[in-house]
C-alpha cells in the first residue's frame, strides 16, 4: 500500500473532529480549478456515505468544464447566495479549508469563514500555510489536494466507503493539478493510487475528455488569437508573455475557464522554461505563470504581482493598468535571469 504521509497526531484529530459533528462545510479558493474542485467534492462524497450534512460553499463558481463533476449542481457560490452561505458558516460545527493556504484566496468570503465559529481544518498542498486552522494538514511537496484527500480517507480507514462518484472527483483533481500527468507527477505513488481509482471503476480516459475536450470554438478562436497574435518571445530570459486585454476577451466572447492552460502553451517552445498570461478582469489584472526546471514562478509571483504558488505553477494579480503591469514585468525579466538553467 501506499505509505503514511499524514502524521498519526493529525489523522487523530481529524476523526475526533468529524465524530462529534453532523454540520460540515468544505471550502476553497477563489476561482476553483480541477483540484479544488475535485477535492471539496471528493470530501462531500465521502462525508455524505458516512452520514454527515456537509455543504461545499465557493467564493466564486467554477468553470464550466467541471460542471459535469458528480455533486457539482449541489455547490453553493458565495457570489449569488451570499445570505445563505453566511447562515451556514454561522451555524457550521466543523469548517474544512481545501487547496489554499492563505484566508486572502477565498476573496470577499474570507471573513465570513474566518470569523465564523467552528473550528477549521486545512487540507492543502501550497507552501507557508497560514496560521488559522486548527488542524493543518500541510503537505507541499504532494501534487495535488485531491490526492491528500485519498491519503486522508484511507487513513481514517474508510478506503471503503470511497464510491466512484468520490474516486471520479478525486481523480480529476490529481490529474488537472499535474497537466494530465505531465508535472509535478513524478511520485511514484500518484501510479499506485490511480490504479486504486480504476479498480474503484473510475474512467480515467473519459474524465480527461470531459475536462479537456469539451472546449468551446470561441475558446479555441481565442487561443489562435493569443498565439498568433498576443505572445511576446523574449530569448535572452528564456520567457514568453501572454496578454488580453477585456476588449479582446468580449470579441471571443470570453466565458470563464476559457483561458484555462493557455499559459501552458508556450512552454513547449525549445527555449523557452517560464511563460506568464495576463488578462484584464472587472476590478484588476490576473496573473498566471508557469515554469519548467527550477526557475521560481512563485518567487517572481510573490516579488511583483503580491500572490504565490508553486515553483512551477503560481499566480497574482495586479491593480495597475495591463500596459503598467507589462512595463514592471519587462523591467524586473533581467533580474531573474540567474535563475534560468
Ligand atoms: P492559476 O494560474 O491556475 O490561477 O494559479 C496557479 C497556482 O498559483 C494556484 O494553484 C495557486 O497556488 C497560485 N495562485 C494563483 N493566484 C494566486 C494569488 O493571487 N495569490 C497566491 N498566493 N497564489 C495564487
Ligand atoms: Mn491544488
Amino acid at each position: 500500500m501506499i505509505s503514511k504521509i499524514i502524521a498519526e497526531d493529525l489523522i487523530t484529530k481529524v476523526r475526533k473532529a468529524i465524530d462529534s459533528v453532523e454540520k460540515i462545510v468544505i471550502v476553497t479558493h477563489v476561482g476553483p480549478d480541477g483540484d479544488a474542485m475535485g477535492s471539496t467534492l471528493a470530501l462531500w462524497h465521502y462525508l455524505m456515505t458516512i452520514g454527515k450534512e456537509p455543504v461545499v460553499i465557493v467564493p466564486t463558481m467554477f468553470a464550466n468544464f467541471l460542471k459535469w463533476l458528480p455533486g457539482a449542481d449541489c455547490v453553493l457560490d458565495y457570489e449569488n447566495n451570499k445570505a445563505k452561505a453566511d447562515e451556514l458558516f454561522a451555524s457550521a460545527e466543523l469548517i474544512f479549508t481545501l487547496d489554499f493556504n492563505t484566508p486572502k484566496r477565498m476573496a470577499d468570503m474570507a471573513d465570513a469563514v474566518i470569523n465564523a465559529p467552528a473550528p477549521k481544518i486545512l487540507v492543502d498542498h501550497h507552501l507557508h500555510p497560514a496560521d488559522f486552522a486548527k488542524v493543518a494538514i500541510s503537505y507541499p511537496e504532494i501534487s495535488s489536494t485531491s490526492e491528500l484527500i485519498f491519503r486522508l480517507i484511507c487513513r481514517l480507514g474508510d478506503f471503503s466507503e470511497i464510491n466512484l462518484a468520490c474516486a471520479e472527483c478525486i481523480y480529476t483533481g490529481m490529474m488537472t493539478d499535474t497537466g494530465g500527468f505531465t508535472y509535478n507527477s513524478n511520485g511514484q505513488e500518484i501510479y499506485i493510487i490511480i490504479a486504486e481509482l480504476i479498480k474503484l471503476g473510475i474512467d480515467k480516459d473519459e474524465i480527461y475528455r470531459k475536462v479537456f475536450n469539451t472546449y468551446s470554438a470561441d475558446r479555441l478562436r481565442l487561443m489562435g488569437f493569443c498565439l498568433f497574435q498576443k505572445m511576446k518571445i523574449f530569448p535572452d530570459y528564456k520567457t514568453a508573455l501572454i496578454t488580453l486585454t477585456s476588449k479582446e476577451l468580449y470579441q471571443f466572447n470570453f466565458q470563464n475557464g476559457d483561458a484555462e492552460g493557455f499559459v501552458n502553451i508556450p512552454l513547449s517552445i525549445a527555449g523557452v522554461d517560464f511563460s506568464v498570461f495576463m488578462r484584464e478582469d472587472t476590478d484588476k489584472i490576473k496573473i498566471s505563470l508557469r515554469s519548467q526546471g527550477t526557475f521560481p514562478a512563485n518567487k517572481v509571483a510573490a516579488e511583483l504581482f503580491n500572490g504565490g504558488g508553486h515553483l512551477n505553477a503560481a499566480g497574482g494579480e495586479s491593480f495597475s493598468t495591463l500596459a503598467e503591469t507589462v512595463k514592471k514585468f519587462e523591467d524586473a525579466l533581467p533580474d531573474y535571469k540567474d535563475f534560468l538553467e
